[in-house]
C-alpha cells in the first residue's frame, strides 16, 4: 500500500496521503506501472484490486491489456477479456482497441478479427489496430483490403501500411503508396518520422539511390529533425544504395546524438562495402567515446572480417564479444565465422566451428560453409551442404540449382539431369537472376534473357556491341559456371544473356558517358559477369556499382573492390 501512496502524491497531486482507501485511479496507476513488469505482472496487481472490492473504471482495462505483450500471456489475455465482458466495458472503443491490440501482440489474430467484426461503427484507432495486427501476422494484402475500405485515414493508418509493404519485401508498392500518401496533402496525414523511417528502408532494400536521395530532400524541407532515429535509417539507406561517402556525412552530422545503433548502422555499411580497414578504425573509435558495442555491432565487425578476409582478426573480435562483453554468440555470428573460415579455405575448421555450436546448423550456416567449400573446389563438402539445405527447406530453388551446378562443373551431367527431374518432379522453379537499375528516377528490372523490355531490339544491339569491343580487349566468357548441358557457344551465348549485362547495356542507352551505373542483383554476381564488368568498367571508363546478394562490388579502371574475394 505505500507503494501505491507514494505513486499518487508524485502522479496526482490532488489525491491526499490521507485517503482510507485507493480508488479505481490508485490501482490503474499501479497496473500500468506493473505493465512492463515480468515479475510482477499487472494481471495480480487487478485482481487484487478486485480483492479489495474496487470496480474497474474505463481505463483499468486498457492498461491491463497492454501488459500481454507475448503469446505466452495468451490465456490471461483472455481471461482479462471475460472480466471486461462481465463488467459492460465491452462496448467502449478504447477498450475494444486495446483487446484487438492484445490478441494480434498474443499471436491470435483470429479472436483480433473476431472483436473487430463485433463493434458495431468501429473508429479510426480499432481501423488501424486491426490493420496493424494483420501487418504484423504477414497478412498484408488483408490488410490493404480493410484499408482501402476504412471509412477515412490517418498518418498511422498510412504508415502502418506502408511499413507493411516494407517488411513483406514487397519495397515498390511501399514507394507507390507514399507517394499516393503525399498527394493527399492533408494535413492529417503529412508523413511523420515513422513513415520515412519506412520509407527509406523501403528505397535502401531496393538500392535505389535517385528515390532516396529524394526522400533525404523531402525529410529536409518539411522541417523534420534528423535524430538518431531517422538519422540511423539515413545511413542504412545511404549505405545500401552504394554511397558510402553520403552514409558518412549523415553519420558525421549526429555528432554527439550518435547511440549504438546509429554506430552499428555506420560500421555495418562500411563493411558491406569492403572498407575493411576503416570499419574497425571506427569500432575503436567508437569505444574510446564510450558507446558500448552490442551483438548488432560485433555481427557487423565480423562482417568486415569476412569480406577483408581477416580470419585472425575476426577470431580475436569474435572472443572478445564472449570474454569482454558477455555477449551471447547468436546463429548469425556463428554464421560469420564459418563464413571467415570457409571463405579463406580453412573449411575443415568451418566444419569444426559447426560442430561445436549450441544450437541447430540453420539454412545461412549450410549456405555458408557451402560456398566456402564451392569457391575453394570441395566437392564433397558442397555437396553434403547442399544436402542439409534441401532436407531444411524442400522448396528452396537455389539450393537445387547450386546441387546441378556443382554437378555440372564436374561433368556429370546424368547427375545434373537427376536434380531437374527432382525438381520438375517436385514442381520447383528457379529464381530468376533479376537486376535491377535506376535510370532517371524510375525503378527498372531486368530478368535473364529478358526480352519485355519496350526497348529490348536497342539493348540487344547495344549489348552486342558492348561484347564485340570486350572480345577485342581480350574478353572470353567463362563458360564453368553455366548450368545448361549446351556446347561452348551455347554457354557463352547463355552468359552474355545475365541480367545485369542486360542492365549495363540499357545505362549505356540512357546515361551519358562518364556516368556511374549502379546495380542492385537478387542472386551472387557469377564469376563471368564480375570478369565481364571489370573489362567493361576499363574499356569503356565507367564505375560500376553492383550490389549482388552478399555485399557490394565497386568496378573501376578494371579491377573490383572485392579483390575477386566474393
Ligand atoms: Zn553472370
Ligand atoms: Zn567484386
Amino acid at each position: 500500500m505505500r507503494a501505491a501512496s507514494k505513486l499518487i502524491s508524485s502522479t496526482h497531486p490532488s489525491l491526499h496521503l490521507s485517503h482510507p482507501t485507493p480508488d479505481s485511479f490508485t490501482w490503474n496507476t499501479l497496473i500500468r506501472a506493473h505493465t512492463r513488469s515480468v515479475a510482477r505482472p499487472s494481471l495480480s496487481v487487478y485482481l487484487r484490486m478486485r480483492l479489495h472490492a474496487v470496480l474497474p473504471d474505463l481505463r483499468t482495462f486498457p492498461f491491463l491489456l497492454q501488459s500481454f505483450a507475448s503469446p505466452s500471456n495468451l490465456q490471461s489475455g483472455k481471461r482479462t477479456h471475460a472480466h471486461i465482458l462481465r463488467s459492460g466495458f465491452a462496448s467502449d472503443a478504447f477498450v475494444q482497441t486495446s483487446l484487438i491490440n492484445m490478441y494480434s501482440t498474443c499471436g491470435c489474430l483470429d479472436s483480433a478479427h473476431q472483436v473487430f467484426g463485433e463493434i458495431p461503427l468501429p473508429d479510426l484507432p480499432s481501423w488501424n489496430s486491426i490493420i496493424s495486427a494483420n501487418v504484423k501476422s504477414g497478412f498484408v494484402g488483408v490488410a490493404r483490403h480493410m484499408f482501402d475500405e476504412m471509412p477515412q485515414r490517418n498518418v498511422i493508418s498510412w504508415s502502418c501500411m506502408i511499413d507493411g509493404y516494407v517488411r513483406s519485401g514487397d519495397c515498390k508498392e511501399a514507394l507507390a503508396l507514399f507517394r499516393d500518401m503525399q498527394l493527399l496533402e492533408v494535413e492529417e496525414v503529412r508523413p511523420n518520422e515513422y513513415t520515412m523511417s519506412s520509407v527509406l528502408s523501403a528505397c535502401g532494400r531496393l538500392g535505389a539511390l535517385e528515390h532516396g536521395k529524394w526522400v533525404h530532400a523531402y525529410i529536409d524541407k518539411c522541417g523534420m529533425e534528423v535524430d538518431v532515429v531517422l538519422g540511423t535509417s539515413l545511413i542504412d539507406m545511404y549505405a545500401k544504395c552504394g554511397s558510402v561517402e553520403r552514409a558518412r556525412q549523415v553519420f558525421t552530422e549526429l555528432g554527439w546524438k550518435k547511440d549504438v545503433m546509429a554506430w552499428s548502422a555506420m560500421i555495418s555499411g562500411l563493411a558491406m562495402h569492403g572498407h575493411g580497414k576503416e570499419c574497425l578504425d571506427l569500432f575503436s573509435r567508437m569505444q574510446d567515446q564510450w558507446v558500448r558495442p552490442n551483438a548488432v555491432t560485433f555481427l557487423a565487425v565480423l562482417c568486415a572480417c569476412v569480406h577483408a578476409g581477416l580470419v585472425s582478426k575476426g577470431m580475436e573480435y569474435f572472443e572478445m564479444m564472449r570474454e569482454e562483453f558477455g555477449i551471447t554468440p547468436t546463429i548469425q555470428h556463428y554464421g560469420s565465422i564459418v563464413d571467415l573460415y570457409g571463405r579463406a579455405g580453412l573449411i575443415e575448421k568451418a566444419w569444426d566451428v559447426v560442430k561445436s555450436m549450441p544450437m541447430k546448423p540453420d539454412v545461412l550456416i549450410w549456405g555458408a560453409l557451402l560456398s566456402g567449400s564451392r569457391m575453394h573446389g570441395d566437392v564433397e563438402m558442397c555437396e553434403f551442404s547442399i544436402k542439409q539445405l534441401i532436407e531444411l527447406e524442400p522448396n528452396n530453388s537455389g539450393a537445387y540449382v547450386l546441387l546441378s551446378n556443382v554437378y555440372a562443373k564436374m561433368g556429370r551431367w546424368e547427375d545434373v539431369r537427376y536434380v531437374r527431374d527432382l525438381m520438375e518432379a517436385k514442381g520447383i522453379r528457379k529464381v530468376p537472376g533479376c537486376s535491377m537499375v535506376e535510370v532517371g528516377g524510375i525503378l527498372h528490372e531486368f530478368f535473364v534473357g529478358d526480352e519485355s523490355h519496350p526497348e529490348t531490339r536497342e539493348i540487344y544491339q547495344m549489348l552486342e556491341e558492348i561484347m564485340k569491343k570486350l572480345k577485342l580487349a581480350g574478353y572470353v566468357g567463362n563458360t564453368r559456371e553455366v548450368l545448361l548441358d549446351l556446347d561452348e557457344e551455347g554457354k557463352e551465348l547463355a552468359l552474355s544473356l545475365h541480367s545485369e549485362k542486360l542492365a549495363i547495356a540499357f545505362s549505356f542507352i540512357k546515361t551519358r558517358p562518364g556516368t556511374p551505373i549502379r546495380i542492385v542483383k537478387n542472386l551472387r554476381i557469377c564469376v563471368d559477369c564480375h570478369v565481364a564488368i571489370k573489362l567493361i568498367s576499363r574499356v569503356f571508363n565507367r564505375e560500376i556499382v553492383v550490389r549482388d546478394c552478399n555485399r557490394f562490388h565497386h568496378f573501376r579502371y578494371g579491377l573490383c573492390s572485392c579483390k575477386d574475394y566474393w
